[in-house]
């Protein structure tokens, strides 16, 4: 049983049911709908055909929304623009006319007002880079510094600026509104920049009657530097390593990296790490021996969830890839894990009966860590402490939960209906373990669950042998 989570990207390349199933097969436990491509239709196409295959295949997996966030593009150019060192490109907006060779209207009217005559400006994911030299009303004349062909609809990166755009654009609203409708599991915020702008989604979300949880994208130093109230305001996080390594020095990156896994399990919050994963592996059926690395070093952090982006929408060995992710982190569960878990805060005594009881099981050869949760925060703190062998089941009334728990380390969800006796509903698990036969007679039950004391219900920890 694979303890670290695979979310896979959509799109061309992955949405035929025949795919679907196969990723599903393979082991995919999100599915990334990536709304800066996704259409509407479709969303409203594939997501009714996840929810089917996933029930065919008797998996909770989940679905996640990611917006596209504040983000600023060049416009529309007639011809590619072939820039040299040195040349001058003036970025305009609100389509002002320019009167330079090189020119080129962007999609945001604050972009001049936030941009300072020193700036560095990244285009196409920081392929070109610019320095801001001189500011007019409705232009920003830029030096070229390192050269590039640019080409319509360019992403614009800012790095150390801060962008005065609001947290929530009218597409993402209206994105929001349709997941909110097909009832995802997860709503993505890109570019989130402080912790209000999460109270902002969370409230849309609550307009809109959505119990989707929320999952901060980290891609700038404004986010890195706020981290623990990233972590605090949101319920789980994901490190965007696309644009934290235009936004930040690349040789932060991996410590960035670390930084976040580290403070995300001391926190109690559940992480993605994000992008180029197997990157190679979009045009090649075998990844390089650096991205088996790369892998490798994401599930030795003991991150929650790893991601494929292009290497699922675009590429041409989606399934392939899961696989390899699979493989992968498998082996690498095997040989041990980093144990930033050793430093996980443990405020209250929910989370202390947790952790007695993942010492029990950690000391026992046999062990199976048996959680029942209602709303999913029992699993989670399961989850956090990270057991060293046993894996975990959570069980749960509620088919939410039960899909929302696939992005939990070690977490294998079951759903089931809960009886007034908390000891039926644990007769019903020990059952369907057994049933399963995910546990064997004499294996050592560590179960947390809540029991009834007179008129009150309190929290246990049980060891049972499985029949
Ligand atoms: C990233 O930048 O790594 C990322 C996941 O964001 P997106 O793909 O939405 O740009």
């Amino acid at each position: 049983m694979r303890k670290t989570k695979i979310v896979c990207t959509l799109g061309p390349a992955s949405e035929r049911p025949d795919v679907l199933r196969q990723l599903i097969d393979a082991g995919t436990d999100i599915f990334r709908l990536n709304m800066s491509h996704a259409s509407h239709r479709s969303v409203r196409d594939v997501v009714p055909r996840i929810r089917a295959l996933a029930k065919e295949a008797h998996r909770p997996v989940a679905i996640l929304l990611d917006t596209q966030g504040p983000a600023i593009r060049t416009g529309e150019l007639k011809a590619d623009l072939h820039l040299k060192q040195g040349d001058t490109l003036e970025l305009t907006v609100a389509d002002a006319k320019s009167e330079e060779p090189y020119s080129v209207d962007v999609n945001y009217d604050g972009f001049i007002d936030d941009v300072s005559v020193g700036d560095t400006v990244l285009v196409d994911n920081g392929l070109i880079r610019l320095m801001a030299i001189e500011k007019g009303e409705k232009r920003i004349r830029c030096k070229v510094i390192i050269p590039g062909t640019l080409g319509s609809r360019r992403h614009i990166n800012l790095p150390g600026v801060h962008v005065n755009l609001p947290p929530l654009t009218e597409k993402d609203i209206a994105d929001i509104s349709l997941g909110a409708e097909l009832d995802v599991d997860f709503v993505a915020l890109s570019f989130v920049r402080e912790k209000s702008d999460l109270d902002q989604l969370r409230r849309a979300l609550a307009e809109k009657k959505s119990k989707a949880l929320i999952i901060a994208k980290i891609e700038d130093q404004l986010a890195v530097g706020a981290i623990t109230e990233m972590i605090e305001g949101a319920d789980a996080i994901m490190i965007a390593r696309g644009d934290l390594a235009i936004e930040c020095p690349m040789e932060e990156l991996p410590i960035i990296q670390r930084r976040i896994v580290k403070s995300c399990i001391r926190l109690g919050k559940p992480v993605i790490v994000a992008t180029q994963l197997l990157e190679s592996m979009i045009t090649n059926p075998l990844p390089t021996r650096a991205e088996i690395t790369d892998v490798a070093n994401a599930v030795f952090e003991q991150a929650d969830a790893i991601m494929l982006s292009a290497e699922t929408s675009l590429g041409r060995y989606p399934v392939e890839c899961v696989r390899v992710l699979d493989r992968i982190a498998l082996r690498i569960e095997r040989s041990g894990g980093a144990g930033y878990a050793a430093e996980a805060i443990l405020e209250d005594d929910r989370q202390k009966t947790v952790a007695s009881a993942v010492a029990l099981a950690n000391s026992l050869e046999r062990a199976k860590l048996v959680v029942f949760t209602r709303h999913g925060t029992m699993a989670r703190n399961v989850s956090n402490i990270r057991p060293e062998n046993a894996p975990i089941f959570g069980f749960t009334s509620s088919e939410r939960v039960y899909r929302q728990l696939s992005i939990l380390w070690g977490v294998y969800p079951v759903r089931i209906n809960f009886a007034d006796d908390p000891n039926a509903t644990i007769e019903v698990a020990e059952k369907f373990l057994r049933q399963h036969n995910l546990t064997v007679a004499g294996d050592q039950l560590v179960i947390i669950s809540d029991i009834r004391v007179g008129d009150e219900r309190i929290d246990s920890v049980q060891l049972r042998a499985a029949k």
